[in-house]
């Protein structure tokens, strides 16, 4: 239950949110098995017009956001994607797509040039097509990344790549690496897939075992020293799986405290896994940006720290990590107010022990995964 004294003190002192993450569509070609969309994504009918997404443009701006996103699903989908990046631009906005890379070819890529776009991010499945169609569900996509991604180098862009690292892909981790740096690459963030969405659901057969882990952070290392010696400049993000941390991450910088996501029907979320919680929230369609914000029960109930439960409440922690994910809260106990299981102060911490050493044993082919597709979160849209 929310305690009203400290919601009020929070909300006095609540900011702006800083950045907006505009989900365009839940719409995708591809079908990844460790995709953070929800598992009932099917479920959601009618997108946000052009028009009420200029709306939510021009009410986030006006509240002080000044970073965007634009993913999906594939944002690409949107045939008005470069409508929305040039109104983003003219509102003040530094502007990031998020996307496959499918969907997009030179033409499209100018367009979104000239429509003001700063910064392109394109996700990379494995160095190899075969992992890369298993994991995906499309034996064409790995070949159109690679093609796009120099494509968005050629037109100015730096190359940034994002690949979601897993037990199937994670051990070839060095051949990625050598395939980055190989497209000229100015950035690469090797994501450990985190648990959340379609990857939770298939936890047993994504999470890697720590063996595999650590040996792929050495190999990492290795290549940035490499890098440095040949003075080349490509920055190796690693971003290690919460499941293998001793303390959470603060989760999006806490709740309703800087992130704010508008999904493909104008819900809004303080962060774009948050639909999965048992609540309910506002809509852009019903109310404004700034009352969502400020004063909506879903972007108070877990602000600051007077939701916490022991052993955070009386954790000096807590204004560092503010109780971790309440997503992985609720996922892993059914109780979003408890302390991130990942946190070894947890009484649930258990749980994540268990997985740990489940991912040690078994094999678990990527023949096994569910993959993300429309008739898959049909069966989730039933439950
Ligand atoms: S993770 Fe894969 S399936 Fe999900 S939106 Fe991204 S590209 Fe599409
Ligand atoms: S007990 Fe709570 S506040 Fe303390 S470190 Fe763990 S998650 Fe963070």
């Amino acid at each position: 239950m929310t305690d009203h004294t400290h919601t009020t003190a929070i909300n006095g002192a609540t900011g702006a949110p800083l950045w907006l993450l505009a989900e365009l569509t839940y719409r995708c070609p591809l079908q990844c098995a460790y995709c953070s969309n929800p598992l009932d994504f099917a479920a959601v009918k009618e997108e946000l017009s052009t028009e009420e997404w200029m709306d939510v443009l021009a009410q986030a701006r006006a509240m002080g956001a000044v970073q965007m996103g634009f993913s999906g699903g594939e944002p690409l989908v949107r045939q008005d994607l470069e409508t929305l990046v040039a109104e983003a631009r003219r509102l003040g906005f530094y502007t990031n797509l998020i996307t496959s890379g499918l969907g997009l070819d030179e033409a499209r890529i100018e367009a979104l040039h000239a429509a003001g776009l700063d910064h392109i991010q394109i996700s990379l499945q494995a160095s190899d097509p075969d992992v890369a169609a298993a994991v995906a569900g499309s034996p064409k996509a790995h070949a159109k990344k690679l093609a796009m991604a120099r494509a968005v180098k050629a037109a100015g862009y730096p190359m940034v790549l994002n690949v979601v690292l897993h037990r199937h892909n994670i051990d070839r981790i060095d051949d990625i690496i050598a395939l980055c740096d190989e497209l000229g690459a100015d950035a690469v963030e090797l994501a450990n897939c985190q648990m959340y969405g379609w990857a939770h659901l298939n936890r047993e057969g994504l999470l890697p075992s720590h063996e595999q882990l650590k040996a792929a952070e050495a190999t990492t290392a290795r290549w940035r020293e490499r890098l440095t010696e040949r003075g080349r400049d490509m920055r190796l993000l690693f971003v290690v799986p919460d499941y293998y941390a001793e303390r959470p991450k603060a989760c999006m910088g806490g709740w309703g405290a800087i992130f704010m996501t508008v999904a493909p029907d104008g819900a809004v979320l303080p962060c774009h896994s948050a639909r999965m919680l048992p609540m309910s929230f506002p809509n852009v369609r019903e109310r404004g940006l700034h009352e969502i914000w400020y004063d909506s029960e879903a972007f108070n109930r877990y602000r600051g720290d007077g939701w916490m439960r022991e052993p955070c409440r009386s954790c000096d922690e807590r204004h560092k990590d503010v109780g971790g994910c309440r997503c992985q809260a609720y996922l892993l106990t059914g109780d979003a107010t408890a302390t991130d299981p990942v946190c070894s102060l947890s009484p649930d911490h258990h749980l994540i022990e268990a997985a740990r050493r489940q991912a040690e044993h078994g094999e678990r082919p990527m023949a096994g995964l569910t993959l993300r597709n429309v008739h898959e979160s049909r069966i989730f849209c039933r439950a």
